[in-house]
């Protein structure tokens, strides 16, 4: 790490909040905060829709940083940046010792500057040329090139210091977790549930896992999977909690007393009780899935209607429009696939119907719930259940 250099956190959609914005940005401001704190001690505040994250003491590690910065939601931007005076002179000092190895490697370069400080001397076109000036007399080998450069230096002018640095990289965009309110999301081990969490934590939504285990038919790696799936997630949500729920005799009592063909959706409507007692309980108002339609019989336009009768909170369902590609697709990206396709039974394919209904008739499926006693199954699997936190 260079002395001094420092992140610089660009705000994404947190900008346009209007009255709201104060909040947003207070915790983006927690929540980088708090993600940097396994890099090192930094110190972490705003000015002028910018963060920014510098280091107090030499035990941290910027590049760790760096990369957890990048995984925060609301933050869209980040770079790594050193302050300098405000001078040209200063500026072209601290651009020729800090970008010396950027402009080693490039043919091309332009001076992009900034002013915060409307009170400076010379505006951004007039600084931009007296540092790509001094810059090209330093790097004789580079030319100057204003339309398509292959290196880009950043100068900022804001209150107290200047900053230079080298192209941003992109951020993990949406909107800071928690904002967006409280939610219970079902996890399986399967490659969907990981990637439709992740998408409404990008909303802002504080997450609480809830994964249904049936023992002996699901096994323990089968649940470690799923807490390796929660740990990956806490990149981007920050510590989750994350209930286990048994699940073994309510799926046995549905075998023995209601039609095959209904098997899965009876299972998938005590998933969204026991999901909506845990959401109530924790104050959470929507429930997750990573259901996609027709991607499987239960999860055709009728057999969703059935699945979400049960519950009176709202069901949301990122994955609803997407191709099975496009969810392994963000699944590589956000780091998720390769745990997901390890290959361990889900209770969802313990007892799996030969023929599932895939156009269901609500008043048949309640008709056939009947014989169960909803209410005892439901509040035995709540006696059972246990929680833990998973952290980053
Ligand atoms: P996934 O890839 O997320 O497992 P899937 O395509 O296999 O989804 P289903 O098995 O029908 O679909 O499950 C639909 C949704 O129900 C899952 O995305 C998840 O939100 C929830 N779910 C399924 N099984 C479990 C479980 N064992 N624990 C918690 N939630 C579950
Ligand atoms: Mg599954």
């Amino acid at each position: 790490m260079r002395q001094n250099e420092m992140l610089l956190l660009k705000l994404g959609e947190v900008v346009l909040k209007g009255l709201n914005r104060r909040t947003f940005e207070d915790r983006l401001v927690a929540n980088v905060a708090r993600r940097l704190r396994a890099c090192g001690s930094f110190q972490v505040y705003i000015r002028q829709s910018t963060i920014y994250a510098e280091p107090t003491a030499e035990d941290c590690n910027l590049e760790a940083a760096y990369a957890a910065a990048q995984q925060v939601f609301g933050v869209v931007s980040v770079a790594q940046a050193v302050p300098c005076g405000k001078t040209v002179e200063a500026i072209v000092e601290t651009a020729k010792a800090y970008l010396a190895e950027a402009f080693a490697g490039a043919r091309s370069f332009k001076v992009e500057s900034k002013r915060a400080d409307k009170n400076y001397p010379l505006n951004s076109i007039q600084l931009s040329q007296a540092v790509g000036g001094e810059l090209a007399e330093a790097f004789p080998g580079v030319a100057v090139d204003v339309h398509h450069p292959e290196l880009t230096v950043f100068v900022e002018i804001r209150e107290k210091y200047a900053y230079v640095h080298a192209p941003a990289v992109p951020g993990a965009g949406g909107l800071p977790v928690g904002t967006g309110g409280h939610a219970v999301s079902l996890l399986s081990g399967g490659l969907d549930s990981p990637v439709s969490s992740w998408m409404m934590a990008r909303r802002g939504v504080e997450l609480e896992m809830v994964h249904f285990v049936s023992p002996p038919y699901t096994s323990q790696q089968a649940q470690d999977k799923v807490l390796e799936l929660a740990r990956l997630l806490t990149a981007y949500c920050g510590r989750l909690r994350v209930h286990i729920v048994p699940f073994t005799e309510i799926q046995e009592e549905i075998r023995r007393q209601c039609p095959e063909e209904y098997f899965t959706l009876i299972m998938r409507r005590f998933m969204m009780r026991l999901a909506e007692a845990i959401a109530k309980r924790a104050g959470a108002k929507a429930l997750v899935t990573g259901e996609s339609l027709g991607q499987v019989a239960s999860q055709t336009m009728m057999a969703l209607g059935v699945t979400e009768d049960v519950t009176e909170l709202p069901v949301l369902r990122p994955l609803i429009g997407m191709d099975k590609v496009e969810i392994i697709h963000t699944a590589q990206k956000i780091g998720t696939y390769e745990t997901s396709i390890l290959p361990y039974e889900d209770c969802c394919t313990v007892f799996t119907p030969r023929h599932p209904a895939t156009r269901p008739k609500l008043e048949a499926v309640r008709e056939a719930e009947e014989k169960l006693d909803i209410e005892a199954l439901v509040k035995k699997s709540l006696e059972g259940e246990e929680w833990l936190w998973v952290k980053p």
